[in-house]
């Protein structure tokens, strides 16, 4: 019998549904990590889209993790659908939630940080679920150059980059305020990475090579993290 629960995320200003399903390990959930996997923050990325569906694919017939999972495929579902990276507000949602460094300067045209920290529908979700559940680790699925951008103590990295050869960093060179890396991994203290997906690989590669790599990352989190 599949453990699968999907439900409702949260709800965009256009009345979208963000949908989010939920695993449970075979033998019960009880004590085990809680993983959170979200793709599409950016909806100019489908490369995060792609393999977040992909795990969704795989997991809804087959799921034997020893670990919790929750999967969010498309957090943004309005720029998803208009391939754009903000939300239909324009809003970077890498750069609303309410970290301390929040600016209401934007870096450059591309990261609008919103008119307030947590203006967005899509983050006030993000943060409720993460205040209502204990989760362990979060990997945030996005495209530009290959890297693995760790905040936080998060050695399932070095699992991910052996099986892709992408390189690991804690410090991608330049401040990300109203990031879901300083907001959960630093300030939240939850272990975040961003894995950025090589922009424009095939899908094939995303299929054959980025989604075992991300399995295989989970299944260390479950060696390493379960009490
Ligand atoms: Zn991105």
């Amino acid at each position: 019998m599949l453990s699968m629960e999907m439900f409702k995320f949260g709800e965009t200003k256009l009345g979208l549904p963000i949908h989010a399903y939920r695993f449970n390990p075979p033998a019960g959930g009880k004590n085990k990590a809680h993983v959170l996997v979200i793709g599409g923050v950016h909806g100019d990325e489908p490369e995060g889209v792609v393999a977040s569906r992909c795990l969704l694919e795989i997991f809804r017939e087959k799921y034997d993790l020893d670990l919790q999972l929750t999967l969010v495929p498309e957090f943004n579902p309005e720029g998803v659908l208009l391939k754009t990276r903000g939300n239909s507000n324009k809003v970077d949602l890498n750069r609303n939630l309410p970290t301390k460094d929040w600016s209401p300067v934007a870096a450059t045209v591309r990261y609008q940080p919103g008119p307030s920290p947590l203006s967005e529908n899509e983050n006030k979700a993000l943060v409720q679920w993460l205040e209502a559940n204990s989760v362990q680790l979060i990997i945030s699925l996005h495209s530009w150059k290959p890297m693995l951008n760790t905040n936080g103590d998060i050695p399932e990295a070095a699992v991910i980059a052996k099986l892709t050869g992408y390189v690991i960093e804690p410090d991608i060179g330049y401040p990300t305020p109203g990031s879901l890396g300083t907001y959960a991994g630093f300030e939240k203290k939850i272990p975040t990475l961003t894995y950025e997906i090589e922009r424009d690989i095939s899908f094939d590669q995303i299929i054959k090579t980025q989604v075992p790599a991300i399995i295989a990352g989970l299944k260390e989190t479950a060696r390493l993290r379960n009490k």
